[in-house]
């Protein structure tokens, strides 16, 4: 810790973390949070270098933000699989299907799927910015169905989905729920829109694992049971000290969050690791108007 501390310094370098990092990753960064409060910290960063603890769109989208700043990834191969369902061929075909709609396209995705949408989202602002679109225009939403369908619900907004999904928030079963319930009936259950349609039935509030943070600290309850990846478990451990939390479900572990270790993140401080992320040209403009909209929309 005090070595990473300490390239920090030398580098000039801000460290970003995702909720879903390990916690002593979680514990070295400068700003811990969700998509929505990353990509927000990431283009106010004025230090020399960010180095961002998450996955590969995350720090894509750093780098749309933020051109002037390096931004490293310290595990290249972090990827997100959901991210990865959907090609611009696909979105392409999806317009064409649906002439007049609104493209509105999750955070968790490509720059190239970013760079064909009207505008971004995060699961913190996604019912709202559809909310926002003009009335009368149906919304394609990719990549994740379930997200999607949530949008769908809350709004009543025409959106026609993609079959994208999150294979960690798919662990989770109603099984699980109900078995946490029986385990801590005092416990109100939190849970995040990508898990599937009924499993969200059955939660007490649907939030994104920032609302999450905001909800816990606001409620006069003290014991949750949190349905998202455990990585978030840390910070509102560390942010609620007096509230008790549990995993819904011990696996809901995103394997590409769980490649951030201490040493990935102390060699990409050192310049000896990660990937510098960058996007170029025509796709980083178009990519960027659609995160700028979603900043315009979903604040
Ligand atoms: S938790 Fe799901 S959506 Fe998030 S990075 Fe992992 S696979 Fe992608």
């Amino acid at each position: 810790m005090q070595e990473i501390a300490a390239l920090k310094k030398d580098r000039n370098a801000v460290v970003l973390a995702h909720t879903y990092q390990r916690g002593e990753v979680q514990d070295c960064a400068d700003f811990v949070g969700d998509s929505y409060g990353l990509s927000v910290a990431a283009r106010k960063v004025d230090a020399r270098a960010i180095v961002f603890c998450g996955v590969r769109f995350m720090a894509e989208t750093a780098a749309i933000l933020n051109p002037s700043r390096p931004v490293i990834l310290p595990e290249p191969q972090a990827g997100c699989p959901m991210a990865d369902m959907i090609t611009p061929g696909e979105l392409q075909g999806l317009k064409a299907r649906h002439p007049g709609h609104l493209v509105m396209c999750y955070v968790n995705s490509t720059a190239e799927i970013k760079a064909l949408s009207d505008v971004c989202c995060t699961s913190s602002n996604a019912e709202l910015i559809a909310s926002r679109l003009p009335e009368g225009r149906g919304i394609i939403f990719v990549p994740d169905q379930h997200l999607g369908s949530w949008v769908q619900e809350r709004t009543g907004r025409e959106v026609v989905l993609w079959n994208g999904l999150c294979p960690t928030h798919l662990r989770i079963t109603p099984e699980d729920v109900r078995a946490a319930r029986r385990a801590h009936p005092g416990a109100d259950v939190l849970m995040h829109p990508e898990v599937p349609r009924e499993c969200r039935a059955l939660a007490d509030a649907v939030l994104s694992t920032g609302g999450m943070c905001d909800h816990v600290a606001s409620s006069s309850k003290d014991e949750f049971v949190i349905a998202t990846e455990n990585g978030i478990l840390h910070t509102l451990r560390k942010q609620n000290p007096g509230k008790r939390f549990h995993a819904v479900a011990d696996d809901a572990l995103c394997p590409n969050m769980k490649r951030g270790t201490l040493r990935s993140l102390r060699d990409a401080l050192a310049g000896t690791g990660g990937e510098r992320i960058e996007v170029k040209g025509e796709v980083a403009g178009k990519a960027l108007r659609a995160l700028e909209a979603m900043l315009r929309l979903g604040a």
